[in-house]
Order: structure tokens, then sequence, then C-alpha cells
């Protein structure tokens, strides 16, 4: 592995495809032991969380469902400022174990405004996991019950995250070169 380019920006290494797969593997033991008998839903965040979610989705031997949607934000009406809202969510969350399956937090913004309305329709549990979290950023702290990598708060592509829509195909993780 050597500096790629994408767009104007150069990155370097950061994570190789064995060690997300490898870490993935150690995630999905950890969930399916959790989650044992459970039937839990798990609701992928896209885009970046594409990849992330399939590979741990094929890891996990126990029942288990799956569906993506997509965030929105837009302005508030009122001092609110931005309203999050979920596109694609059709399935009734009420007694259900969810599990969200994140990409990357990254300030804890998303997640910290999208939860609350997700609890509202009392689902039995809420977990998170996340491939990726930058703990130096955090603004709104989110509890990630199931992480696979902490990294240092710099701006990352491959492996379904993207910089200015390229870049998601790349098989492992990259790290802007400053
Ligand atoms: P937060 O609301 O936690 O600040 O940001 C979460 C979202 O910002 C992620 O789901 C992701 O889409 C985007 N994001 C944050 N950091 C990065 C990064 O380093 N690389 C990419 N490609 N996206 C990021």
């Amino acid at each position: 592995m050597s500096i790629i380019r994408v767009h104007d920006k150069q990155f370097e290494p950061y994570l190789t495809a064995n060690e997300i797969s490898a870490r993935i593997k150690t995630l999905a033991g950890q969930l399916d032991k959790d989650y044992a008998g459970k039937r839990p839903l798990f609701i992928a965040i896209l885009n970046g969380s594409f990849i992330f979610a399939a590979d741990l989705f094929k890891e996990l031997t126990m029942e288990a469902e799956i569906c993506f949607i997509k965030l929105a934000s837009y302005k508030g009406t009122k001092s609110s400022g931005q309203v999050i809202t979920a596109i694609g969510l059709d399935t009734d969350l009420f007694g259900r174990d969810v599990v969200i399956v994140e990409d990357i937090v990254d300030t804890g913004k998303t997640l910290s405004e999208f939860l609350p309305q997700l609890k509202h329709q009392q689902p039995a549990s809420m977990k998170i996991v996340a491939l990726l979290h930058k703990p130096e950023a955090t603004v709104f702290p989110i509890p990630i019950d199931y992480l696979g990598f902490a990294i240092p708060n710099k701006f990352v592509v491959g492996y379904g995250l993207d910089y200015d829509g390229l870049g998601r195909n790349i098989r492992e993780i990259y790290k802007l070169v400053e």
C-alpha cells in the first residue's frame, strides 16, 4: 500500500483490508453472543456504512434482520436548528432489539440528534455498532457499544467512506496526508 490521490488530496495507508475484516469477525462474534435468541434489527445508516454493514452482517450466524436508512437534515421551523429525519425506515421498532450500524462517529452530532427519534418508538433495546470513532473530535458524547477502531482526528476514506463522492470502493482505509 502506498500514498493515493482522491480528487485533489493525498491519503496514506491506515488500516488494511485484513485488519478490518479481522476486527469485524470479532465484533460479529460479540454480537452473536449478546443477541443469541433475540432476532435483532440492524439499522444501517447510508451511504457510508453500506460496505461495513454488509461485511458485518455476513459474519453473523444468529437470526437477524437488517434495513438501510438515509438521514436527511433540513432547517427546522423553530429555534431547534437542523432537524434530522430518516428516509426508508418502514419497520415498527416497538419492542425490537435495535442495533444501529454507523461507519464513523466524529463529533457525535448526527447520532445525538437522531437516536432520540428512534427511542421515541420504544424499542426494547438500542445499541450502536460503529466501525470508526474519533474520540478527540467528540462534541456530543455517544455511547458506542461495539467499536471497530478508535482513530485520530484525521479525515479518512475507503471501505465505504468517501471524499466528495469518491473513494468508497477502496478496500482499505486511508487517512489524509496533512
Ligand atoms: P458526526 O455527526 O459524528 O460529526 O459525523 C458523522 C458523519 O460524518 C459520518 O457518518 C460520516 O458520514 C461523516 N464523517 C465524519 N468523519 C469522516 C471522515 O473522516 N471521513 C469521511 N469520509 N466521512 C466522515
